[in-house]
């Protein structure tokens, strides 16, 4: 796939994100993108620590279609803070449980890593 194409699959589900009746579900992609700015994680590239604010303090619905595009392009594909699939359940991972699949660098799912620390320390 390329950057583009996987970059407004990106947008389609964070736009679906934000039509889903559960407030907490609507609202995972903006607090990933606080923990991502907490983290110094879009301080590489310049602009992006700029729109990762504008998501966190008017919401994403506010940035223009070019703006969420370049974002996402940028400041999540190209900057490695984007990871589509859990590498052993292959299940998409929520963006709830995305810090850590990418801070940690393992790529899994939060239950795989459970089951993972389960078995490595029993
Ligand atoms: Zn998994």
């Amino acid at each position: 796939m390329s950057l583009y194409s996987e970059a407004y699959a990106i947008k389609e589900r964070i736009e679906s994100d934000m039509e889903d009746d559960d407030m907490l579900h609507r609202n995972e992609f903006e607090e990933y993108v606080k923990q991502l700015l907490t983290h110094g994680l879009l301080s590489h590239e310049p602009d992006m620590e700029g729109i990762g604010k504008l998501i966190v303090d008017r919401g994403v619905s506010t940035l223009t279609n070019k703006q969420l595009i370049y974002f996402i392009s940028v400041g999540l594909l190209e900057n490695e803070n984007y990871v589509s699939e859990c590498c052993r359940c292959t299940e998409s991972i929520p963006w709830s449980e995305m810090i850590y699949a990418v801070t940690e660098g393992d790529e899994y799912c939060g239950y795989c890593r459970h089951m993972y620390e389960k078995w490595l320390y029993e």
